[in-house]
């Protein structure tokens, strides 16, 4: 835990008493801050007080005893209308901030030297701040991965000298956090997101700005128009070079770019107008995990922020190929002969499951779920990459209509009964290397709570398919 030393004294309303929010109240207490703490939710304000925080219905409290509002990554600050709490708050001028807020102030005040990389982006910022994470352990350094992505970033242990802290940040966190000022900040790129709790794109793409504008080193991707006026807006005002990396997912003609191709990562390194010659950074063939242009340029920003922290090339390499991967993105779970198995449930709409099919051949598709607007029809300029499609959930008789004389395919209803024919199927193909892939396209919650519980009982039965058919393989005299 990261006792919240420089709020000693202070004392703070909380509101949101989930993960981050315990760990939140925890840290304050902690470090010598009072805290009354509230949720909308009984459940959550038992947990609280059954670990000794103050619950107090901040509704029908005295605010003027107040120095600050903590509030939660999830409650609305803006849109689509301010929480109650917030309105409260800034009625009487206190300022509302959040737990990456309080891990700045921390560090600024005891460690400002402390390595800190923050990462956002709308796309591959779990990806990327687990690659950078596992760069740095694997070059020995002492880590602590957390924030937006499993651990709450006041449980981890505090900014130290030597210690480095690689932090996701949503755009929710950077939105309470005005003074994060990473020693890395990384912004992977800008797509429409969340637009109902920012208002509009320019106002998330300025929320996200923030996170790179105080960074000692910048890195930004330049696949988007928002990122690259970012990156030249940085540029001119003086956030120049070396104190910016461009990265991309493709070569371009952008100059002075980490870019990605053929499986390579590469530096343009132009000394003339008229020639040009790319560095090679690093050979990814071999990294399994991170297959694919998305994760070209999650690669390509994790190796700029780990070169500038001063990991040698070689040993960036050596990370990336040894990177396990996140579960249910595009996650090998085993291989049964030549067929590989790929959950990438998180996949829960056609503009993420397309980045899977660019990235096998020969794909046995499982699809389907709760259908998100356009169901697969984007996908159509992609389905010669795909032998079959396996129909499960609610999804089914929408996508046969999109597949009819387009794509072979197979209404399975269930994830069971879809592996084992697409099982089945790729075994015969002859292909290669064939690949039964859970990319739905779709949200879970017609047959599933949730993305990790479809990835979950896929790797499962794709993992009992196997052991079956080794062991049958094994009996064979
Ligand atoms: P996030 O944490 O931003 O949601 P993840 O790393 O969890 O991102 O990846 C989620 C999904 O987003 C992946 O399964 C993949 O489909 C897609 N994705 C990952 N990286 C990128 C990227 N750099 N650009 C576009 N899409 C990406």
């Amino acid at each position: 835990m990261t006792p919240v030393t420089c709020f000693a004294g202070r004392h703070a309303a909380l509101f949101g008493l989930g993960g981050s929010g315990l760990a939140t109240a925890r840290a304050l207490i902690a470090g010598g801050a009072r805290v009354d703490a509230w949720d909308d939710g009984a459940p959550a304000r038992e947990k609280a007080a059954a670990v000794g925080i103050d619950v107090v219905d901040l509704k029908s409290a005295d605010w003027s005893k107040y120095d600050c509002l903590l509030l939660a990554p999830g409650v609305p600050l803006t849109h689509p209308a301010p929480h109650w709490s917030v309105l409260q708050a800034r009625d009487r001028g206190i300022e509302i901030i959040g737990d990456i807020e309080l891990f700045c102030r921390e560090r600024a005040a005891t460690t400002p030297d402390a390595p800190f990389v923050a990462i956002t982006g709308t796309n591959g910022k779990s990806t990327t701040t687990a690659l950078i994470a596992h760069v740095l352990r694997d070059a020995g350094k002492d880590v602590q991965l957390g924030g937006n992505i499993g651990v709450p970033i006041l449980e981890l242990e505090p900014p130290a000298e030597g210690r480095y802290h690689v932090i996701e940040c949503s755009s929710f966190q950077i939105d309470l956090a005005p003074s994060l000022a990473p020693g890395v900040g990384v912004l992977l790129n800008l797509t429409p997101d969340h637009l109902d709790r920012h208002g509009t794109m320019e106002i998330y793409a300025a929320v996200k700005e923030r996170l790179v504008a105080k960074s000692d080193y910048a890195v930004i991707g330049v696949d988007d128009d928002y990122c690259q006026s970012i990156l030249h807006r940085l540029r001119e005002e003086g956030h120049g070079e070396p104190l910016t990396s461009a990265i991309s997912s493709h070569r371009g003609d952008v100059s002075e770019v980490v870019f990605f191709d053929a499986n390579m990562l590469r530096r343009d390194i132009s000394m003339a107008p008229h020639w040009s010659l790319d560095e090679v950074l690093v050979d990814l063939s071999k990294a399994r995990a991170l297959r694919g242009a998305h994760n070209g340029q999650n690669a390509a920003a994790a190796f700029a922020a780990c070169e500038w922290l001063g990991i040698p090339h070689d040993e960036i390499g050596q990370g990336m190929k040894r990177f396990p991967g996140l579960p249910h993105r595009m996650e090998e779970v085993g291989r049964l002969g030549s067929v590989v198995f790929v959950n990438d449930s998180k996949a829960t709409n056609a503009d993420a499951a397309e980045k899977a099919m660019l990235s096998y051949d020969d794909m046995f598709w499982i699809i389907g779920g709760k259908s998100k607007e356009g169901g697969v029809e984007p996908l159509r300029p992609l389905f010669g990459r795909v032998r079959k499609a396996y129909l499960i959930g609610a999804s089914s008789d929408d996508f046969a209509r999109t597949l009819d004389g387009a794509l072979a395919y197979e209404r399975c209803g269930t994830l069971d009964v879809a592996i084992e024919s697409a099982a089945r199927d790729a075994a015969a193909s002859g292909a290669r290397e064939p690949v039964v892939l859970l990319s739905p396209a779709c949200a879970s919650y017609d047959q599933f709570p949730n993305f990790e519980v479809r990835g979950d009982r896929f790797r499962e039965l794709a993992r009992a398919l196997i052991a079956r058919n080794d062991k049958s393989t094994r009996s064979q005299p």
